[in-house]
């Protein structure tokens, strides 16, 4: 497992750990700390689900329940991703390494009986015996091409199950920064995806914040349901994935709310992308579950912002969300650029 809190975060999340494990039993070790960590940064939902039913029945978490709670939820999973992995791996190597034995004892073979014929080609021959040779030679380079063929054929496969098995992996290790429902980046995701920008470009110039969030979800959870609404949250995420580019990064950040950090662009091309989502979204017909009703117009109001000079991730998500919420006053359903920090820039835009 890899935690991926800085320090100040870590130290809240820790704090309310600390808190979270003061009432129960269990004493204030490695194991426990791991199991409250986990569950008050709400990292593992079926440890918390678990942890949560102990409590609603027996109202304290024993040693013995921190106990299993560790190895069910913690020390099972790192360990199951990995043998499993282990596991795949060894099999697909060994399998591999049969099917170039294979390949290898046949060029043997093939190499002997060309020295055999060569042998028979150096008394003089006559037509009919060499006609022989040839035919002989002809079938054993036929039956060499069909074993080479199959062992690229079994190395094209295994290749491409090495491929799945390692990104099964980096996906086990990526599952924290993840929301389960749309399958983008959560807030973590998000936080992690900033930081590697800010690193590889010493700072947020130029990255561009896109902040949206639904207009009216409430109504629409309340009208068609939750189930519904997820649908509609799943929508969004597809219709972001859809238009961004590939360096773009789409993020929910909870409830509905997104985020998408678009590196190296410039406002115009930003505000052009995210009218491109806005029109999408508002044209996109939402069927209910009977697949007969539609779910009336779904609608984003969007935030934009310039990273600038000594931004940091918090000042540019506060310039977005400042911007979509004026989308927001504005009437919704459109996109509000918020106004560039430096006041000698040229051309500072706000609101719409
Ligand atoms: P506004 O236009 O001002 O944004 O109005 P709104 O109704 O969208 O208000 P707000 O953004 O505050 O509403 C968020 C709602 O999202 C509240 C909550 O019921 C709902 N919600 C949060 N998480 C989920 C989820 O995972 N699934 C579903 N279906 N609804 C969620
Ligand atoms: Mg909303």
């Amino acid at each position: 497992m890899h935690y991926f809190h800085n320090k100040e975060e870590s130290a809240e999340i820790l704090r309310r750990a600390l808190q979270m494990m003061a009432p129960h039993e269990a004493g204030f070790h490695p194991l426990s700390y791991a199991v409250w960590y986990e569950h008050a940064a709400d990292l593992n939902p079926g440890l918390s689900r678990d942890l949560e039913k102990i409590i609603a029945a027996e109202s304290v978490l024993a040693e013995t329940d921190v106990a299993r709670l560790y190895a069910l939820h913690i020390a099972a999973r790192d360990v199951e991703a990995f043998e499993r992995a282990q596991s795949q791996l060894r099999t697909l190597l060994e399998d591999t390494a049969t099917g170039a034995d294979s390949a290898q004892t046949a060029a043997v073979q093939f190499t002997r009986s060309l020295e055999g014929l060569f042998g028979e080609l150096e008394q003089p021959a006559d037509p009919v015996a060499l006609k022989r040779v040839v035919a002989e030679l002809l079938s054993q380079a036929q039956s060499m091409h069909l074993v080479t063929s199959e062992f690229s054929e079994k190395l094209a496969t295994n290749r491409a199950e090495v491929v799945s098995v390692i990104e099964r992996l980096e996906r086990a290790q990526t599952e924290p920064l993840r929301d389960p429902l749309t399958g983008i980046n959560n807030r973590h995701g998000f936080q992690r995806a900033a930081d590697a920008l800010g690193t590889s470009l010493s700072n947020l110039t130029g990255v561009a914040l896109l902040a949206a969030d639904i207009d009216h979800f409430k109504k629409i959870n309340d009208t068609h349901g939750h189930v519904i609404g997820d649908k509609v949250l799943l929508k969004i995420a597809e219709i972001l994935r859809t238009h961004i580019r590939a360096q773009d990064t789409p993020s929910r950040l909870g409830g509905d709310e997104f985020a998408v950090l678009l590196p190296g662009i410039s406002l115009s091309a930003a505000a052009a992308l995210a009218e491109q989502i806005r029109t999408s979204v508002a044209r996109t017909l939402i069927s209910r579950l009977d697949g007969v009703e539609y779910v009336g117009q779904v609608s984003l109001s969007i935030g934009l912002a310039m990273g600038e000079e000594d931004d940091t991730l918090e000042s540019l998500r506060h310039r977005a969300d400042a911007a979509m919420y004026k989308a927001k006053d504005a009437g919704r359903n459109r996109i509000g650029l918020a106004a560039q920090r430096a006041p000698t820039a040229a051309g500072a835009h706000s609101g719409q």
